[in-house]
């Protein structure tokens, strides 16, 4: 099987998912779409009204932002993929509960496997926290950072949810600056250089361990 027709079987088997109760109040399953050699995987929260009503990602107004933040870096909607943590809409929009993120799970983890992205793009912090446990949105947003996913070094790239951006002024103008971050990102530009600098951090003895040695 190749990697579009994996992603195909996925979407199948969400659609027959009763791992949590959110099949009973949805009405369609939301598994994602995109290229399955996608560069770049987006991983948002959650479908909302409009996502649940057409069974697609990032449909509604965070999506029209999405789409035009994606189309001011010059990237094709489909050229990326675009998922969430939750393939199922929650009643009213309401936050995931942990026991619902852990039900789905295994589908959004099969699919970072099958597409194995250059860099993985969360949108918000349910997806960022994911990656990234611990980590606090406001202080992580538009910083590449390596993180073991699996057996596997993925860079994440941690970006605000585009419905934040449409209820705070400056929120969206982080979210814009970010998005040009990520496509320098994607470049290999900036790739190369937040490497090395990532690489130079790994390598000094934190504060802790740099007082220890002193004291030896
Ligand atoms: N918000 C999300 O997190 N995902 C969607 O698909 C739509 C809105």
């Amino acid at each position: 099987m190749d990697s579009k027709e994996k992603l195909h079987k996925i979407a199948q088997e969400i659609k027959d998912c009763q791992k949590c109760p959110l099949f009973q109040t949805a009405n369609n399953s939301v598994p994602g779409e995109g290229d399955e050699k996608a560069k770049i995987l987006f991983i948002g929260e959650a479908p909302g009204y409009y996502e649940d009503q057409q069974g697609q990602p990032f449909v509604g107004r965070a999506g029209k932002l999405l789409d035009s933040c994606l189309e001011e870096i010059g990237l094709a909607r489909n050229k990326v993929f675009i998922t969430n943590i939750l393939k199922h809409r929650p009643p009213n929009n309401r936050d995931p509960l942990p026991d619902e993120i852990t039900a789905c799970r295994k589908w959004l983890d099969k699919q970072v496997e099958i597409i194995n992205p250059e860099v993985i793009a969360t949108l918000g912090r349910f997806s960022m926290n994911k990656f990234l446990p611990g980590v606090f949105i406001s202080q992580t947003h538009g910083q590449a950072r390596w993180a073991n996913f699996n057996n596997k070094k993925y860079l994440i790239f941690p970006l605000y949810h585009p419905a934040a951006a449409l209820r705070n002024g400056n929120i969206m103008q982080e979210l814009k600056k970010d998005f040009a971050k990520l496509k320098e990102l994607v470049d290999n530009k900036e790739k190369v250089d937040i490497l090395q600098q990532f690489e130079k951090e790994k390598e000094k003895p934190k504060k802790k361990e740099k007082e220890q040695l002193t004291l030896l």
